[in-house]
């Protein structure tokens, strides 16, 4: 199926007001641009000097939201641009993504991600570090960071109960957290091209598909 079909095909069957980003890490510039003729604007990339690179030549109007590990000595390739950072996973980061956010005279809209899975290899705050920093103030005194929400990933594995148990985990998290941050705190990006229908169930509101939609990625 062609680009545009999968995406149609795939925001027909998301619940209304459930966010789809488009993730075009390691796929061309064409690729997007055949996601952008069929109405697609928000897309997800892994990699800040990709991610410059890809807004340099591509229509304006696109959200460009990075989602995979970010340095901190990388931020600056982003900041000026990026519509939402969802991979904010430590303290470290946090004050850099507020110095680089405030140099450019923006406030930048981030998901904290939480690390909720067994596995050491995905990358995430531990939840009880997360609150231990939120009820210390820490972001209070960031006023270039927006706090929107949470990202988190579940962990890779046939046993479809481990699966649900990871996305509720992360749905608690959430819930927690909007309480403390409140109306503004409304994104819960959870669920990819394998796991998505599941995480719909938990009550994600952006789920974030790749292969799905531009296949394979070479790496
Ligand atoms: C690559 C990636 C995705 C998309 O994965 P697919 O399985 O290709 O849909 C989603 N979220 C994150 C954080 C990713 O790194």
């Amino acid at each position: 199926m062609s680009i545009g079909s999968q995406i149609r095909e795939i925001k027909q069957a998301l619940p209304s007001g459930v966010k789809l980003l488009a993730v075009s890490k390691f796929h061309p510039a064409e690729a997007i641009m055949e996601a952008y003729e069929a109405g697609q604007r928000a897309f997800g990339e892994s990699r800040p000097q990709e991610l410059k690179a890809k807004y340099e030549v591509l229509p304006k109007d696109i959200e460009w939201q990075m989602i995979g590990h970010l340095q901190t000595n990388k931020v600056k390739y982003i900041a000026p641009f990026v519509s939402l950072i969802e991979s904010l996973d430590s303290e470290r980061l946090a004050e850099e993504i507020e110095r680089q956010a405030a140099k450019c005279d923006r406030v930048i809209d981030c998901l904290v991600e939480i690390h909720v899975t067994q596995e050491e290899s995905k990358s995430g705050w531990e939840y009880s570090s997360l609150m231990e920093f939120v009820r210390q103030g820490g972001f209070d005194a960031m006023p270039h960071i927006r706090l929107r929400g949470v990202m988190g990933m579940a962990t890779l594995t046939d046993d479809e109960a481990v699966v649900r148990g990871d996305f509720k985990r992360l749905a608690e998290c959430f819930n927690e957290l909007k309480s403390y941050f409140g109306d503004d705190f409304d994104t819960l990006s959870m669920g990819m091209s394998d796991d998505y229908p599941i995480a719909l169930e938990y009550g994600s509101t952006e789920v974030r598909i790749g292969s799905t939609i531009f296949g394979h990625r070479e790496y």
